[in-house]
């Protein structure tokens, strides 16, 4: 089944269970400037659950874009290195707002991926939280799952909270079990970091509102909202393993390898270049096709580093010219006919990844030598002075991360403290550049406004001063 294929089937299965299906949100969220990026299903429907806001419909089902690399949910690192992280993924999900809640929630889920979509019931493990006796009553006494294959779970991982107040509740995952060949075990065992046991849905089941002071209170109309990656449960109905794999992961790594010669299995080092070019050029160009461009700053920021590491890796790959750009034709091949804005933006997004790549080109040599020539200075087990990290950042266009990234597995550190040190001095040198053009009221009473309050964890909403500075 295609990936396009199990999208549609799981819309048009909670459609026939009465839920309205809805497009994606954008993966800019729009009034709410907590969050940097769109990082799961529920975010377009969050004043809907707090309340705030009411809809014509009391239960929805949406495959949403997510976005997980800034903020909260950062999975940038994981890319090309774990078998189910992207930068980029879909989320599948229906919601109940004050409508069903856990039985049907469970129900629901479990017919979906045993009846509809065939899964070996011997295949699938679940998790609740340690504490939630009706989740663990309704999953072995009536749908009858055998205790051995179900787990309590603290609240790490299985309690769920929108913040540090309001709606707040248990979780039940479900997870599939890839079979004896994959390291790894069940979750809540010492092996359940190994890939053998993968997280397919999140069931979250918001029951509490939590008050300034901690207290959980009931609330009046519990509600759900589940989450499953589309990639992955794709993965599963593909046979294969690593998410990498499925058919339109494989669409964009053929496209890729017709551009750089390198095929998938060829080395374990250009598997990774070329997963994680089909991951950021995902990432990226639905990005772009949602409004954000590149900057120095907030999400334009995370959107030019995610760029600059596939550029990086490009050139792993042999590549010494502009070419991502050309990958997006095979993107909106793959996604272009659900995600309308990606097909219409194709030719924006392909100018301003074209440019983006050209311009960074130009230093990444020169910026590589300059990274294995700090490694080799510092030495095994020594540390790369924050100097070098920031004209690194600053004259050649690396972002700290992409050093970072560059010297994974090295034993070689960074010296944070002395690079955020130097990028103060620029920023104080630019302020005082500012405070003398006697036009500088704006920009004056941002500088003071973030004096009193300090940096924030995300930038995005604040002036930019100039190229190289992060305000
Ligand atoms: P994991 O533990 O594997 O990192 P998670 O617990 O962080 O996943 P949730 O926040 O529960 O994920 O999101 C709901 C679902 O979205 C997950 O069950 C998974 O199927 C999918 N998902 C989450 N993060 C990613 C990602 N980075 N790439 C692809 N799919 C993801
Ligand atoms: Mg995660
Ligand atoms: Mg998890
Ligand atoms: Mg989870």
């Amino acid at each position: 089944m295609r990936t396009s294929e199990i999208r549609n089937k799981f819309l048009d299965y909670f459609a026939g269970k009465g839920h309205t299906v809805l497009d994606s949100s954008s993966l800019v969220p729009h009034g709410d400037p907590s969050l940097m990026f769109t990082n799961a299903g529920m975010v377009q429907f969050k004043q809907v659950f707090l309340g705030h806001e009411t809809r014509p419909y009391v239960t929805a089902a949406t495959s949403q874009k997510c976005v997980r690399a800034g903020g909260k949910h950062n999975d940038l690192e994981n890319v090309g290195h774990t078998a189910r992280h992207h930068t980029f993924f879909e989320m599948l999900g229906n919601f109940s707002f004050g409508d069903y809640f856990k039985r049907e929630a469970i129900d629901y889920a479990w017919e979906f991926l045993t009846v509809e979509l065939k899964l070996d019931p011997e295949r699938l493990f679940v998790t609740v939280f340690e504490e939630d006796d009706e989740a663990y009553d309704i999953w072995t006494k009536e749908v009858g799952i055998p205790t051995d294959k179900i787990a309590r779970i603290g609240a790490k991982d299985n309690f769920w909270s929108m913040g540090d107040t309001g709606p707040c509740g248990p979780c039940s995952e479900i997870f599939y079990d890839h079979g004896e060949e994959v390291a790894g075990g069940p979750p809540g065992t010492p092996e359940e970091d190994g890939d053998r046991f993968i997280e397919i849905w999140n069931l979250v089941f918001m029951q509490f509102n939590r008050e300034e002071d901690g207290t959980l209170n009931p609330l009046p109309k519990p509600s759900v909202d589940t989450g499953m990656g589309l990639e992955r449960i794709s993965a599963v109905m593909q046979g294969v393993h690593n998410n990498y794999d499925i058919d339109l992961f494989r669409g964009l790594i053929e496209a890729a390898g017709d551009l750089t010669g390198v095929r998938l299995g060829d080395s374990n080092e250009s598997d990774v270049s070329l997963r994680v070019l089909a991951d950021h050029l995902r990432s990226v160009s639905f990005l772009l096709a949602d409004g954000v461009l590149p900057s120095n700053e907030g999400r334009g920021f995370v959107l030019r580093r995610i760029l600059r590491r596939a550029c990086r890796h490009g050139r792993l790959l042999g590549m010494h010219e502009a070419f991502i750009y050309k990958l997006v034709e095979a993107l909106v091949r793959q996604m272009g006919d659900h995600f309308a804005e990606l097909k219409e933006s194709q030719a924006n997004v392909m100018q301003v990844i074209r440019i983006e790549e050209e311009r960074f080109i130009n230093t990444l040599d020169k910026g590589l030598k300059l990274v294995e020539q700090a490694a080799a200075d510092a030495g095994e087990g020594g540390t790369i002075p924050g100097e070098t990290l920031f004209a690194l950042y600053d004259t050649y266009g690396f972002p700290t991360d992409l050093t970072a990234d560059i010297l994974k597995g090295r034993n070689v550190g960074l010296d944070m403290d002395g690079f955020t040190s130097c990028m103060e001095v620029q920023r104080q040198r630019a302020r005082a550049a500012w405070g003398g053009s006697g036009e500088s009221a704006l920009p004056k009473a941002v500088f003071e406004l973030r004096e009193h309050h300090g940096p924030t964890e995300f930038v995005g909403y604040t002036t930019q001063v100039s190229e190289g500075v992060i305000t």
